[in-house]
């Protein structure tokens, strides 16, 4: 999923646990859960750790979701008066992606205990769209999980 999807859901759920261990535990298990949800992300044009830089039109759709995925963190924080455990819930959320989908060192890493699991997981479960076709689930699937985790976060 898009770094922003994390983030947003990442903030929902660490903001219902109150708590920014179980916080952070609740992000990041939410990460692997909604994986699966079919969307879309830089990886249905082809993007992954290793080949991003060659692939122009991923790499702006990653740069664009990180960008507007900090503007969001940046609101969503606001509005709960930088609250830790939403902080560490959508740390929790992005974490895997972090060290999984990094072209910095994700390659290094997922041969390494314990990120080799979490490779081995996130490769497992993540449903990606890549019919063009289809595009509009993916999107659709995504402003609804934003959506609702705002409407949790501001609840608050
Ligand atoms: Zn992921």
């Amino acid at each position: 999923m898009n770094f922003t999807t994390h983030i947003a859901v990442g903030s929902a759920v660490g903001f219902a646990t109150k708590n920014p261990y179980l916080g952070f535990a609740a992000g990041f298990i939410s990460h692997q859960i909604i994986d699966a949800i079919p969307h879309i992300d830089p990886g249905s044009i082809g993007a992954n750790f290793e080949n991003i830089f060659q692939n122009k039109p991923a790499l702006i759709w990653a740069v664009a979701d990180i960008t507007v995925g900090i503007f969001l963190f940046w609101f969503i924080l606001n509005k709960v008066n930088f609250a830790s455990f939403v902080f560490w819930g959508a740390i929790g959320g992005i974490s895997t992606d972090v060290i999984d989908n990094s072209p910095f060192w994700s390659k290094k890493l997922c041969v390494i205990f314990p990120f080799n699991y979490i490779h081995f997981i996130h490769e497992k479960i993540h449903y990606t769209i890549e019919n063009k076709k289809y595009f509009w689930v993916g999107i659709l699937t995504q402003l609804i999980l934003i959506f609702a985790s705002l409407f949790v976060v501001f609840s608050y």
